[in-house]
């Protein structure tokens, strides 16, 4: 063990000096971009049976003043790992949330969701039910028209506490819906205890859903587990009208991705309530 430790290089291997000094220096630059105000909230279209849009997930992007827009893999990993991601997530719900007053006002916004990513670490703030209350309260926003999306990684610690969290945010009316699902390790058993609302079958399932046997099945099983829970479905990533129908032929009703639309910038996605998805 001595001769191991003694031969360790890591802080000499140019390699992994490179790697951490781009970290440190993601770092500085996520923190600057929340003081500057760079992030900016895209809006992807929820879709309902047969083209009627019920409302949009937002996601974040960094418009970055040398690199351009950079997409969320590219940075939530790094956020989540400097803590960062709380002051991050705050700022998204609270865009969010004055978002859905604004759309509250006008008739054809009046209807709409929307909803939200919450990383495992944030959900696992001790005040997390507190901040939903609080910037609920602070925007006017009306909790049954906010979703929050969880995933299966929240299930590995502490289900008692997830559950009563989620329990006296329900009780406000916020929905829950578990992303991703069928990516992660969680146990059927636990499906039956949280108060979910929605489960939503990950994209990867349904890229090659008319190809691949397995994720044909993997789909269809999903969709009849969510409805003997009494529990609403989404598809994310359907990108084709072909993959829309075998979805809604095996009973699915809710459909997220690009063959609706694309995740857009606010202007674009309010013409698209305004224009209806198909003219
Ligand atoms: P996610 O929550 O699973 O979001 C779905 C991702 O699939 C989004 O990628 C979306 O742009 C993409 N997508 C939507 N429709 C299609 C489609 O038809 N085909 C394909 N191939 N992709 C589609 P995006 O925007 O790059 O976000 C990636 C991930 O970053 C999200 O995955 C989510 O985990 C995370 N993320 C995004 N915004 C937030 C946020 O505000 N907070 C947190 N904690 N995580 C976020
Ligand atoms: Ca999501
Ligand atoms: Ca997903
Ligand atoms: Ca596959």
């Amino acid at each position: 063990a001595k001769a191991a430790s003694r031969n360790t290089v890591r802080f000499f291997d140019p390699a992994m000096e490179s790697v951490m000094m781009v970290r440190a220096a993601l770092e500085r630059d996520l923190r600057q971009a929340l003081e500057e105000h760079q992030f900016v909230l895209h809006y992807q279209a929820q879709v309902a049976g047969d083209y009627h849009l019920t409302g949009a997930e937002v996601l974040v992007r960094w418009q970055h003043p040398q690199r351009g827009m950079v997409w969320p893999d590219d940075f939530i990993p790094a956020a989540e790992e400097t803590g960062l991601i709380l002051p991050l997530g705050h700022w998204v719900l609270q865009t969010a949330c004055t978002q859905l007053t604004i759309w509250a006002a006008r008739p054809e916004t009046a209807d709409l969701t929307v909803a939200v990513n919450v990383s495992a670490q944030q959900f696992r703030q001790p005040d997390f039910v507190a901040q939903v209350l609080a910037v609920l309260a602070a925007t006017g926003a009306n909790p049954q028209r906010l979703k929050l999306e969880l995933t299966e990684s929240l299930l590995v610690s502490n289900v008692q506490d997830l559950i009563e969290k989620m329990a006296a945010l329900k009780a406000k009316g916020v929905g829950f819906s578990l992303d991703d699902f069928g990516t992660g390790f969680s146990s059927l058993s636990y499906l039956k205890r949280l108060p979910l609302d929605q489960l939503k079958i990950d994209k990867s399932f349904v890229r090659d859903v008319l190809t691949d046997p397995n994720d044909a099945a993997i789909a269809k099983t999903i969709i009849a587990l969510a409805q003997s829970l009494a529990l609403g479905v989404i598809a994310e990533g359907v990108e084709t009208s072909a993959q829309r129908d075998f979805l809604a032929q095996a009973g699915c009703q809710a459909y997220q991705g690009y063959f609706f639309s694309r995740p857009v910038p606010l202007e674009d996605f309010e013409q698209l309530c305004a224009a209806g998805l198909r003219a």
